[in-house]
């Protein structure tokens, strides 16, 4: 038996969130089979459908039908892509997992380069993108800058211009696991890990087909979850920013009583009075609106809420084996 074990076949498994991914889930199954077939390894594919209105599921049930390698999640509604890739990580059986789009814009062929650094001994490996084709420059121009914001700003040092798309080992997977907090921002708590981590790059594609699910909102939305799960640089910029305009408050009072006992000016002004109160009222509640964005982190984490559910499960032929074994 130990013999046996020491000889099985590492399980590299592919962890896919897709949501109305139908037009290109076909074209990512077979170039992911075919970019991946000589590698020595076992292949476990877990499909996670977050949700999709169109016949997505449809597809990867057929596929499973000719695959017993895949393993289909089916969340019970659209829980987003984060949790989605949690869900899938969740059930990997695999010695290392990579996390990959089902659009194609991460390309399948990068996967076998990551295994390589992985069995050089490296526990993460990352996906940097060199160049972005088929978005606009003012994603990319908004993406650059966020990525060098949120590095300067954030506790953790998250890598620049990588998405989620990179490889973890067991134990890195593992570690990830333990993080169970509801505000998920991936690219953060992979970095948070730790663990040996290294880069390779690739050109990141157009999207095969359909259109990017992140509007421009939504985008706004993960740019602040990366900045307050990570950071709680903004709460000590809030009171920063009380102490500064004390001091000048401080400063313009002590002018105006200067003035008035030297020139006898009479003191000015219902105009720069209405300035001074709109002005510390805007900062006022802006620390407000700082603190309660904390707040309802907090209010959400305390719920304790599962973080999705699963509506029904299409297991693949390894972990059928693995419960008929537990049990
Ligand atoms: N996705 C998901 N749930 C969502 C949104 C997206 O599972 O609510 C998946 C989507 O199917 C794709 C990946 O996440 O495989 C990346 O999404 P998208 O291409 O829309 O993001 P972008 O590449 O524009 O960052
Ligand atoms: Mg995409």
């Amino acid at each position: 038996m130990d013999n046996k074990q020491a000889k099985r076949k590492k399980i590299l498994s592919i962890v896919a969130p897709a949501y109305n991914e139908s037009a290109g889930l076909d074209a990512f199954y077979s170039r992911l089979i075919s970019s991946t077939k000589d590698l020595d390894l076992e292949l476990e594919v877990i499909y996670v459908n977050d949700g999709s209105q169109d016949d997505t599921l449809e597809l990867m049930s057929k596929q499973r039908s000719n695959d017993p390698r895949i393993t289909i999640i089916d969340l019970s509604r659209n829980f987003g892509k984060e949790i989605a890739l949690t869900a899938g990580l969740d059930h990997a059986l695999g010695d290392a997992v990579v996390v990959i789009d089902t659009d194609l814009q991460d390309p399948p062929e990068v996967i076998s380069e990551m295994v390589a650094k992985w069995l050089d001994g490296n526990d993460v490996v990352n996906a940097k993108r060199l160049k972005r084709r088929g978005e606009s420059w003012f994603k990319k121009l908004t993406s650059y800058m966020y990525y060098r914001f949120l590095y300067q700003l954030s506790d953790i040092k998250i890598p620049k211009d990588t998405g989620d798309f990179r490889l973890l080992s067991r134990d890195a997977l593992d570690a990830l696991l333990k993080l169970r907090e509801k505000h998920r921002y991936m690219k953060g708590l992979f970095a948070w890990v730790g663990y040996s981590q290294v880069e390779v790059t690739y050109e990141r594609d157009e999207r095969y087909a359909g259109d990017t699910k992140w509007g421009f909102w939504a985008l706004v939305n993960l740019a602040f979850e990366g900045l307050t799960s990570f950071s709680v640089l903004p709460l000590r910029l809030a009171s920063m920013v009380g102490v500064l305009s004390a001091f000048i408050a401080l400063v313009f009072g002590t002018l105006i009583i200067i003035k008035k006992f030297l020139y006898g000016d009479p003191v000015a002004g219902y105009a720069s009075l209405v300035v001074l109160i709109t002005f510390i009222g805007g900062i006022q509640l802006l620390a407000l609106g700082v603190i309660g964005e904390y707040l309802g982190r907090v209010f959400n984490e305390t719920k304790n809420r599962p973080l999705y559910l699963v509506k029904d499960m299409q297991k693949s032929r390894y972990l059928s084996n693995q419960e008929d074994n537990k049990s």
